[in-house]
């Protein structure tokens, strides 16, 4: 467990000497703060206890675009926040147990996958964060189930804003044509993960142009459902 705990304690951004001593120095000067309150940790290990006691509630929908639409949980208490903390806080040591809640909601929906595709995300964002987290996850439930996973087969062709900050139809506006998906899916079933669905329109609008470049059929699973 001790492990563990200290591979989530800090986050892991960066191996180089200069970036373990920005990490420490920005730590000396903003101690970070777990979701639960407890200073001096970034995910502590009560947290962690309570991430993997946490139930799985799948639930499985069939969609527009999306032949089906599965989330391992409601976004909501140490779902939301283990999901924050791995998206925003750099705690990227909690991907082997958000994508196991993938992985184990994925066995009960018996969908016959032959690749798995992330979610890109926003040039802006990628920048930002440094990492994907789609990326992370769907890489990480690769290794586990052995359906391979290509982040290069999809990508964003235009800007968009935070889905976050806006109502249902503008969200649906926003990612309107903004995906491009390469001619290789071409006959395949498709698995899109991303962290969190919320109207589904980021998710549908990827398996969109999933179908244009000739995808037989496109599915998303998400950790949580807002
Ligand atoms: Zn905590």
């Amino acid at each position: 467990m001790s492990h563990l705990e200290s591979g989530l304690i800090r986050p892991d951004t960066g191996r180089s000497w200069l970036s373990q001593f920005g990490n420490w120095l920005i730590d000396l000067i903003f101690p970070p703060v777990c979701s639960c309150g407890r200073v001096d940790y970034h995910f502590c290990a009560g947290c962690l206890k309570e991430l993997l006691r946490f139930p799985l509630e799948s639930r499985i929908v069939s969609g527009e675009a999306l032949k089906g639409l599965a989330s391992t949980g409601i976004y909501d208490g140490i779902l939301e926040n283990a999901i924050r903390s791995f998206k925003y806080d750099g705690v990227t040591g909690l991907d082997k147990h958000l994508a196991e809640r993938l992985q184990r909601t994925y066995e009960q929906t018996h969908w016959s996958i032959d690749l798995i595709i992330p979610v890109p995300l926003a040039e802006k964002r990628l920048g930002e964060r440094g990492y994907n987290q789609s990326e992370m996850l769907g890489a990480r439930m690769s290794k586990d189930c052995g359906i391979p996973c290509r982040s290069d087969f999809m990508r964003r062709i235009r800007e968009t804003d935070q889905q976050a900050r806006l109502s249902g139809e503008q969200r649906m506006a926003n990612v309107r044509n903004a995906f491009e998906a390469s001619d290789a899916v071409k006959g395949l079933a498709i698995l899109l993960i991303d962290d969190v669905v919320t109207t589904g329109s980021t998710l549908n609008e990827c398996a969109r142009a999933l179908k244009r470049a000739g995808a037989r059929a496109v599915y998303g699973l998400t950790v949580g459902r807002a």
